[in-house]
């Protein structure tokens, strides 16, 4: 029999309605002829629940028992779902992750999948089981305690099962119908994409379009399942959604596929430290070492060019990080300082910025992206402060204010709303 993976997120199992709506989607499926793995979230607000319990009994936890109260959520979902779809006359029944096993390393709380055997589950495929409902977010370490893979993990866990299984596809079910050109909350303009290649999906997952977890597109293309993302509060068939596949599945693509966006971006600048050779690794080695994961990083074209002639050239460092590591990122540098790694006049936080980029796989082959970028932003008078470029993206730190009208223009000016 094809395999087919369906991933039911928190929101489509809110509740016993949501989770036979869902087991009715799944009965369509065996229905069709597939024996299908089912991987379901924690219903919606359980796991920040049981977050909340393990912090409430103890700050600096034991991760293993963190691990072991917040992979419960996803327990009962897949216990819940496999009795819906008994009732309804599916022979079902739930897997926990060490009852497959879903091997993992022992990083509690960001574990790593190391195997997915498949016999266990296939042995009950031949004996006429026709669905597997199994635990998302969860795994056993090699010491054969339970772990978890990080917050949004059943993501990965679904497309982990679609290539250890080799499925015909991985549908991830969710509470919008696919991934479009921009969030139309902020663009009323914003069109569904029918289709969009790996790179891309991953570029938009990490500049903060929510809808995958970054390490489940990284997986999807490594092992090219081909991922779909769809609605389970409409009725669905096999042409609903986004498809996130390989380029060479998408016949024509636009050069630019989407913009993304992100509010959670803080510039941080080093005024006058030293222009010659050492200088960025003493700063970015601290950052790097405390954790901070900088993003965007320009250096300014010091007046005196480095040389033996000039010794005493200066210039200023400028970089982005999530917000939530300003403080950190501080202290490395205040330390580096202190201890005369490195110098500097002043360093300057401005936390109210945004990142708006503009993603597609078509800018490889197509030149002016660039250009028609800063030109749709100096029409509307929007300062450029920092900007980076990777093959298919091209992005920019703004002032905050400007966040909306930037995603709005650009739409407008690669015309994204039109197929
Ligand atoms: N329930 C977990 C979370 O909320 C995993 C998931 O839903 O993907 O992060
Ligand atoms: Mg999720």
């Amino acid at each position: 029999m094809p395999i087919l993976v369906m991933k039911f997120g928190g929101t489509s199992v809110a509740n016993l309605e949501r989770i036979e709506n869902a087991a009715k989607k799944v009965q369509k499926e065996v229905e069709r002829g597939y024996d299908v793995i089912v991987i379901v979230s924690a219903m919606s607000g359980e796991t920040n629940k049981l977050v909340g319990y393990v912090e409430g009994t103890s700050k600096l936890y034991d991760a293993r028992e963190y691990d072991a109260v917040v992979a419960s959520g996803e327990n009962v979902t897949a216990g819940l779902m496999a009795l819906r779809l008994q009732e309804m006359g599916v022979p079902a029944r739930s897997w926990q992750g060490w009852q497959v096993p879903i091997n993992t390393t022992s990083a509690h709380g960001s574990a790593r999948f190391m195997s997915i055997p498949c016999e266990n589950i296939d042995a009950k495929f031949a004996e006429g089981f026709k669905v597997a409902v199994v635990a998302g977010f969860q795994g056993i370490s090699a010491e054969g305690r339970i772990t978890t893979l990080g917050r949004g993990g059943s993501d990965t866990t679904a497309v982990a099962f679609a290539a250890a299984f080799d499925a015909e596809r991985c549908d991830i079910y969710t509470d919008v119908d696919g991934v479009y050109t921009t969030d139309p909350r902020v663009s009323d303009k914003a069109r569904k994409l029918e289709k969009i290649a790996f790179e891309e999906m991953l570029e938009l997952a990490s500049l903060g379009a929510k809808v995958l977890q970054t390490r489940s597109v990284e997986l999807a293309m490594r092992f090219k399942v081909r991922l779909r993302v769809l609605s389970s509060f409409e009725e669905t068939d096999e042409t609903s959604g986004t498809l996130v596949c390989d380029e060479e599945e998408i016949m024509e693509s636009k050069v630019v596929s989407g913009v993304a966006f992100s509010r959670d971006e803080a510039k941080i600048t080093l005024f006058t430290i030293e222009d010659r050779p050492g200088v960025a690794s003493a700063i970015f080695g601290p950052l790097a070492d405390a954790g901070v994961n900088v993003d965007m990083i320009v250096q300014n074209i010091s007046e005196k060019n480095y040389d033996d002639a000039h010794p005493g050239a200066v210039t200023d460092m400028t970089f982005s990080c999530p917000t939530n590591q300003v403080e950190r990122a501080k202290k490395a540098m205040e330390d580096a300082k202190a201890k005369g790694l490195i110098a500097y006049d002043e360093l300057i936080v401005d936390t109210d910025v945004a990142k708006v980029s503009v993603v597609g796989i078509g800018m490889r082959s197509h030149t002016g992206v660039a250009a028609k970028m800063f030109n749709t932003l100096a029409r509307d008078n929007i300062n450029i402060k920092v900007i980076s470029t990777s093959e298919i993206k091209i992005s920019v730190l703004i002032d905050r204010k400007y966040m909306e009208l930037a995603v709005q223009a650009l739409h407008d000016a690669f015309e994204l709303d039109k197929a």
